[in-house]
């Protein structure tokens, strides 16, 4: 029987998530990968005990997560549902619709069908009354916005979610979102999008535009899905995402150039005292927009490493200087 951790508040920085009331850790935890029916359950199921005894108090989900899709949701309602129901009122759990679920015109994108559909779905495959945050996991170009953001607000009237966000939207796309959101009553409270030293495109815009409207962050795939780590550097070992099949980080990904970059990096880290992957994470955290970052992890140690970043958060202008010159060249 678990008993969560007495220590576990005692480390971990909460920071709030943009103009609203929740506060988040700075570290989350994403179930995308290693949490599905293909994985091992006591495996994950310990990640899961490790990351809420560390402060982790937010769970991150989504419709499709596995695979097979929906099982990450099943795994995680076992889990929840045998240990952690006791500190539900201490978790952040959310999910997300937007990408393909189940056949047909209404198992995708941004309507108010599908999206209403699948957090029901969500919901009896975690076993929960509500979630903390439902987004709209991609933005739709063929439904209005109008009604993509009328179901973000009205599953929140309706109870089944507390607050909203919004993935992977353009600066246009977020500003505009925000404004019919706010008009309905319901604001935005988050957006989810990739930004890691290798995926900059947040900087562009995106970052300016959430912080005028108060929305807070939550980055994915911060060490660009384990290519900022040392663990490429000598080829792809197995059991790497990039070794198994269904994983999403493509062999051709790895390339010389990308390699050449994680050593120079990986010095600068060694300098610090940290690992690649625990400088990577500490480096989107400088950013004060920056309200959590959403690591994977498919170990304890890992996760482990991950939230030992928080241990070293400062960076000398000179070692920002030699980041740059290395992810420029
Ligand atoms: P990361 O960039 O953190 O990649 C995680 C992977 O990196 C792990 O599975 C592991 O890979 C490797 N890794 C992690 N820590 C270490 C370490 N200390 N040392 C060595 N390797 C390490 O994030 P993800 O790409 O997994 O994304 C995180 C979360 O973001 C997802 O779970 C999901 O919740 C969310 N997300 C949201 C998306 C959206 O559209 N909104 C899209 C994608 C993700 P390995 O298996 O090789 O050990």
């Amino acid at each position: 029987m678990y008993k969560a951790s007495e220590a576990r508040y005692q480390d971990m920085p909460y920071r709030r998530c943009g103009r609203s009331g929740l506060l988040l850790p700075a570290i989350s935890l994403g179930l995308w990968h290693n949490f599905g029916h293909i994985d091992i359950y006591d495996d994950f199921k310990n990640i899961i005990y490790r990351a809420f005894d560390r402060g982790i108090t937010h769970f991150d989900l989504a419709n499709n997560y596995g695979p097979p899709a929906g099982s990450a949701e099943e795994n995680f309602g076992r889990i929840f549902k045998q240990d952690l129901k006791a500190y539900r009122d201490e978790m952040i759990i959310s999910t997300k619709a937007g990408y393909y679920m189940w056949p047909g015109p209404y198992g995708e994108w941004g309507s108010r069908k599908y999206l209403i559909a699948s957090l029901d779905q969500s919901l009896k495959r975690m076993g929960l009354d509500y979630v903390d945050i439902f987004y709209s996991h991609r933005p739709d170009p063929n439904t209005p916005l109008e009604e993509t953001m009328m179901a973000l607000d009205h599953v929140v009237r309706q109870g089944k979610a507390l607050y909203v966000g919004i993935s992977s939207y353009s600066p246009d796309q977020t500003r505009e979102a925000a404004r019919i959101l706010r008009e309905l009553g319901t604001p935005c409270l988050i957006h989810q999008p990739r930004y890691s030293m290798f995926d900059r495109w947040v900087e562009d815009g995106l970052l300016d535009t959430i912080e005028k409207d108060g929305i807070g962050s939550i980055v994915f795939s911060p060490l660009a899905q384990g290519l900022l780590t040392n663990k490429y550097i000598k080829g792809i070992p197995e059991g790497s995402r990039a070794a198994k099949a269904h994983g999403f980080l493509q062999k051709d990904q790895i390339t010389e150039s990308v390699i050449k970059k994680v050593v120079a990096l990986n010095d600068i880290a060694k300098n610090r005292n940290q690992s690649l992957a625990q400088m990577a994470i500490v480096w989107l955290l400088k950013d004060e927009r920056i309200t959590s970052v959403l690591v994977g992890s498919s170990s304890v140690q890992q996760l482990d490493q991950n939230i030992d970043s928080l241990r070293n958060l400062n960076f000398e202008h000179s070692e920002l200087k030699s980041i740059e010159d290395i992810l420029n060249f």
